[in-house]
């Protein structure tokens, strides 16, 4: 039997009145992102007359034609961890160079596109994420669990602005929920109901076919699942692509969202739910799907 707590997600107390700075605003007209070509422009060897036509075609305001930014050499998606997963004696099996090199490895598909694709840890200087770094993201996908306290402030901050502005989408995994970015983005509490693992399993749910997240996916089942309890303390989504059904062990059912979509200001916000560290779900075709798909759903568009 189904709960109906789905039909409540949105509308329970705690949500009522809770202000946010979200734009949840679809179909919005970007604002021009001259960085974007800066750095399209720098990184290319062109002619100083090139250069003078190209910026004297940005002063005047004419719209750019699509030749140049086929001209931007690279994107980048940086995956980044905490580092904990490749340690901790039962996710070591399955993560054994840690959740972010798994996501990283499921994205390959991306780098015909002209993705180059980045692995970055809370154990690198900087806390994996330089300004030289970040400043030359398109998306962030991030996975924390034990050490979400860590992250400074400052790196939040800038996390939080870059995405806000438009400049880099944002992906959120699992028991990222806490994390401070994915926090500071939703302004909410953004915690879940309850955090089960009692065996449950769970049916992930194609809910928008059309979605760019779900092109190419279908409905599919993970054996073995962490239970998000709803309701889940985030504004209220503009897409929930995919949805999701848990299977208690004593075969009771209930609802969970498994993949939500956010803007924020100028820049988009996925969360995907599963993603347990014992759990081998970036391992997964239809996981590794998503998360192709992702990534070029948050990324700023060109134009
Ligand atoms: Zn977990």
């Amino acid at each position: 039997m189904v709960n109906s707590t789905l039909a409540g997600l949105t509308l329970t107390p705690q949500y009522l009145g809770m202000k946010t700075d979200l734009s949840l605003a679809a179909g919005r007209i970007p604002a021009p992102d001259n960085s974007r070509l800066s750095n399209a422009v720098s990184s290319q060897a062109i002619s100083r007359r090139a250069a003078l036509a190209l910026s004297a075609t940005a002063a005047a305001g004419v719209l750019l034609s699509p030749n140049v930014f086929a001209a931007d050499p690279k994107r980048r998606v940086v995956v980044w961890a905490e580092g904990t997963a490749s340690v901790d004696e039962t996710s070591k099996k399955i993560y054994p160079q840690d959740v972010n090199t798994a996501i990283a490895e499921g994205l390959k598909p991306l780098e015909v596109k002209g993705w180059e694709i980045v692995v970055a840890s809370l154990n690198e200087p900087d806390q994996g994420l330089s300004d030289e770094r970040l400043n030359g993201s398109d998306v962030l996908i991030w996975w924390g669990h034990k050490k979400h306290g860590d992250v400074k402030d400052e790196l939040v901050n800038k996390i939080n602005e870059r995405v806000r502005e438009g400049k880099m989408g944002f992906i959120g995994t699992h028991s990222c929920h806490f994390a401070k970015p994915f926090k500071k983005l939703m302004g909410t509490a953004c915690s879940w109901r309850e955090y089960v693992a009692d065996g449950t399993s769970a049916e992930i749910i194609v809910k928008e076919p059309e979605h760019p997240i779900c092109q190419g996916v279908k409905s599919f089942k993970l054996p073995k699942i962490e239970r998000y309890g709803e309701p889940f303390a985030v504004p209220t989504p503009e897409a929930v692509p995919l949805d999701g059904i848990y299977t208690r062990p004593d075969g009771q059912t209930q609802p969970g969202r498994m993949g939500l979509c956010w803007t924020v200001d100028k820049g988009r916000v996925f969360y995907f739910t599963p993603g347990h560290e014992t759990y081998n779900d970036y391992y997964r075709p239809e996981v590794r799907r998503i998360f192709v798909n992702a990534v070029q759903w948050a990324a700023p568009k060109a134009s």
